[in-house]
């Protein structure tokens, strides 16, 4: 049955559209004046009561959420993710692996494959697989132990279901790998991160293939003026890029910077691990224990892990801390992300999938809707 959605500002291209009417089923049949929605009969309709209403947000990394972790690999654990994160606005992600032995990444690989159709909250999209191909000068929190030099070996086996890879190109077999994927694999997007390139290695890896880079700031060669580094690189370039918008992985200047040089090319991440949506306490990342304090994920030793963040926080960070407006943090985690995965989602069109949330002016999710089902409601 047909669904409209009337008192919303719906965010279109941008722009926010007053006194429009969404009409749905499983995809988006079209955006109507009020005065037209007469000419839809027996319509199922929703009153969004004047709140916010855009695509839903799509978080290209992320590990975990409500306790569960990708690599747990299990159904429940996907059904976890899937579930918990639809009350920050997500409506579909890349389950997101981690540099584990190859036997754990095959099983967490598996399950994805075995699951991706049968989890019913978000969409996975696929996998992003960081690591194991990357550099130990730059591990952040992936086991060092498990880093291995590039092969073709998995990739082969799950190419249909891998989405994005992070990746060192600096490192033995790096660049080689890089242009085989390329070749082979073109649907994959690769992205620099973990990384210590030089600024001039990787501008060559963006010649032989590389397109995006991985929690732009963190794990990455910084930027210093005689070396720019992979930072460098990637801020000189039309690549896009992810950004941990928490400032805790990243200082507030160097979002409002980052933001500056990279505009429409910069999307939102959470880079979540399962204590995201939880409370304080520990957890285990990769088989390692990680704390969780006043929003910040450690190791032992100190180190950041992956982070709590929630996607729709992240909107509001961005907003607060750089002059980024609402349209254009929305763009960030909707049609941002799914133009670089070639995937009709992410905006408000007609023939577009029917992943769609509405908020608040604080960017409190009301409700998340995805391939045209109410799956979450503020309670
Ligand atoms: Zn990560």
């Amino acid at each position: 049955m047909l669904k409209a959605i009337i008192n919303a500002k719906i965010i279109v291209n941008k722009r926010i559209l007053k006194d429009f009417v969404i009409i749905f089923d499983k995809c988006i049949e079209n955006i109507v004046s009020n005065n037209e929605l007469n000419n839809y009969a027996n319509c199922h309709i929703i009153d969004a009561k004047g709140a916010y209403l855009s695509a839903g947000f799509i978080d290209l990394h992320i590990h975990g959420s409500g306790g569960a972790d990708t690599m747990d690999a299990s159904y429940d654990a996907l059904q976890t993710i899937s579930d918990t994160i639809l009350q920050t606005g997500t409506t579909s992600f890349l389950a997101t692996t981690m540099t584990m032995s190859n036997s754990s990444i095959i099983n967490a690989l598996v399950n994805i494959r075995d699951n991706v159709d049968l989890v019913n909250g978000a969409s996975i999209l696929g996998v992003h697989m960081e690591g194991p191909f990357i550099n130990p000068a730059q591990c952040g929190a992936q086991d060092t132990e498990f880093i291995q030099r590039p092969s073709m070996e998995i990739i082969d086996e799950f190419a249909p279901y891998i989405k994005m890879i992070t990746l060192a190109p600096e490192v033995a077999g790096g660049m080689g790998f890089v242009k085989e994927i390329n070749n082979k694999y073109p649907h994959i997007i690769l992205s620099i991160g973990h990384s210590n390139a030089s600024y001039e290695e990787t501008k060559d890896s963006f010649t032989a293939g590389i397109s995006h880079a991985t929690h732009l700031g963190n794990a990455m060669s910084g930027f210093h003026h005689r070396s720019p580094g992979v930072l460098g690189a990637v801020l000189d370039s039309d690549i896009t890029c992810d950004v941990i918008a928490d400032s805790i992985h990243t200082h507030k200047a160097s979002l409002r910077i980052f933001w500056e040089q990279k505009k429409d090319k910069l999307i939102l991440i959470t880079d979540a691990m399962r204590a995201g949506c939880m409370k304080c306490g520990t957890y285990s990342l990769g088989g390692q224990a990680v704390t969780v304090t006043n929003g910040k994920a450690t190791l032992a030793d100190g180190r950041l892990a992956g982070s709590v963040l929630r996607l729709n926080d992240a909107l509001a960070n961005m907003i607060k801390f750089t002059d980024m407006t609402l349209v254009e943090a929305i763009y960030s985690v909707t049609t941002a992300p799914a133009k670089k995965l070639g995937i009709k989602k992410g905006a408000i069109k007609a023939g577009y999938d029917a992943d769609i949330v509405l908020f608040d002016e604080k960017l409190d999710i009301l409700s998340t809707i995805v391939g045209g089902e109410i799956k979450y409601t503020k309670g």
